[in-house]
């Protein structure tokens, strides 16, 4: 790396990545008067925010500490478009959680009841009057809660330009090593070192690969992701359909329980794809729809693009006929998480130098509150008592 420039301006903090907890956390760092400086290998980067659906399921804190977060990160985003200047597109809207034909719908109904709403249970002829694009004959039931939405794209945007316009800088580089000493940060990156007070990864998918190369091992994992995103149509849906019981979490948990096996065999599948069958639309008309969660221990996603979106496309026309026959684009990346489903957020050395923010399994309904959280505890020095629960050390 001695062909590198380096940056003799030196950051308050370092924030590594740019998806949509990156983004919140330079913003609420910015604000606060903090120099900081936001690095991303490229926008253009298949990220999880990038591709994300962007749904915020805001009742589904189960402990005092989710719960908390969840309606903190709500407050935020109702008034999150005015406080950025630029809109997110917030908007609320009903979820219709299908239940399978053969699923026992009292039995799902009994896995929400610790979350902070209670659903309401639909029959398919109900579930059928809110969402017209459904075909009622392929669910024995549904679920009816209540959701909120946004742009993920245009959040992570708008936080980042209210970044900039407070002093923030942006730029655009990879970051391939970080390291800390009694004076401070190094990043290096393939362009330049940057040096600073602090660093904070909030590289997603790619954050263990990053912390095992600086010699800092994280207990932190990822999915491959594949859903299809379609063109603009003039099909209008009302709700949400997403399953009332997500595989992915089911997945995360059994691919998360032998740590060894990420770093040991590099190229492997641990379990089984699931598919989790749903749909939603943007405000410009487009959807997203899919979504299947592949756990393959190399970042290099090794999925069969066209069998991948046939399977998708015939689990939906069966749900949503005429949305499964939209055009559209199969898309992939990763998607980071830990054994536990909440975020690794703070210190992953002594110093404190070197801090983490990552690993959410509910992003959209816990990271504005965190990255608040986490910016006021980064200045007073103090630890929030909150977030102590998810400290990295966890694990150790
Ligand atoms: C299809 C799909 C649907 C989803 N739906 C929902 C949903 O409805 N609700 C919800 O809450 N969540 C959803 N998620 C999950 C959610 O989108 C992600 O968990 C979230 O966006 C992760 O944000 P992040 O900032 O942690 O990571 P990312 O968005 O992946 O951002 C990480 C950034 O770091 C950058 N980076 C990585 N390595 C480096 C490096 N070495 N140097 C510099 N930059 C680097 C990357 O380029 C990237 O921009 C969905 C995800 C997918 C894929």
């Amino acid at each position: 790396m001695s062909s590198t420039r380096s940056y003799d301006v030196s950051y308050d903090v370092i924030v590594i990545g740019s998806g949509i907890t990156g983004a919140a956390l330079g913003y609420e760092l910015a604000v606060r008067g903090v120099k900081v400086l936001l690095l991303e290998q490229n926008l253009q980067a298949p990220s999880a925010t990038r591709y994300s659906y962007g749904g915020i399921s805001y009742w589904a804190g189960t402990t005092d500490l989710t719960r908390c977060l969840c309606a903190e990160s709500l407050a935020i985003h109702r008034q999150l478009s005015e406080e950025l200047e630029a809109s997110t597109e917030f908007r609320e809207v009903p979820l219709l959680g299908t239940v399978d034909l053969g699923q026992d719908p009292d039995a799902v109904l009994k896995t929400f009841k610790t979350c902070t709403e209670v659903p309401q249970l639909l029959s398919p002829s109900e579930a059928k009057t809110l969402e017209p694009l459904l075909n009622p004959d392929a669910i024995e039931a549904a679920i009816l809660m209540p959701y909120a939405h946004i742009n993920p794209i245009q959040t992570a945007q708008a936080y980042i330009q209210a970044m900039v316009r407070l002093g923030g800088t942006q730029r655009f580089d990879r970051v391939v090593s970080v390291t800390s000493d009694t004076a401070g940060v190094t990043v290096q990156g393939i362009e330049a070192t940057y040096g600073g007070n602090q660093a904070i990864v909030c590289a997603g998918g790619a954050t263990r690969a990053l912390m095992q190369d600086s010699g800092l091992p994280l207990r932190q994992y990822f999915s491959h992701a594949e859903s299809i995103e379609t063109d603009v149509s003039d099909l209008q849906m009302q709700t949400v359909v997403m399953p009332a019981e997500i595989r992915r979490f089911a997945l995360e948990s059994v691919a998360a329980q032998d740590d060894a096996l990420w770093t040991e065999e590099p190229n492997q599948e641990l379990v089984p794809p699931i598919l989790d069958c749903g749909a939603l639309q943007f405000a410009d008309g487009s959807f997203r729809f899919g979504q299947i969660s592949r756990t393959q221990t190399s970042l290099r996603s090794q999925a069969d693009p066209a069998a991948s979106e046939q399977w998708m496309r015939s689990q939906l026309a069966q749900l949503l006929p005429k949305v499964a026959q939209l055009p559209g684009r199969w898309v992939t990346c990763t998607v980071a998480f830990s054994v536990d489903h909440l975020p690794l957020v703070g210190p992953i050395n002594e110093s404190g130098r070197l801090q983490v923010l990552s690993g959410f399994s509910n992003p959209m309904a816990l990271v504005p509150a965190t990255a608040r959280r986490l910016a006021l505890q980064l200045i007073a020095s103090q630890p929030d008592k909150l977030l102590t629960a998810l400290l990295p050390s966890r694990f150790v």
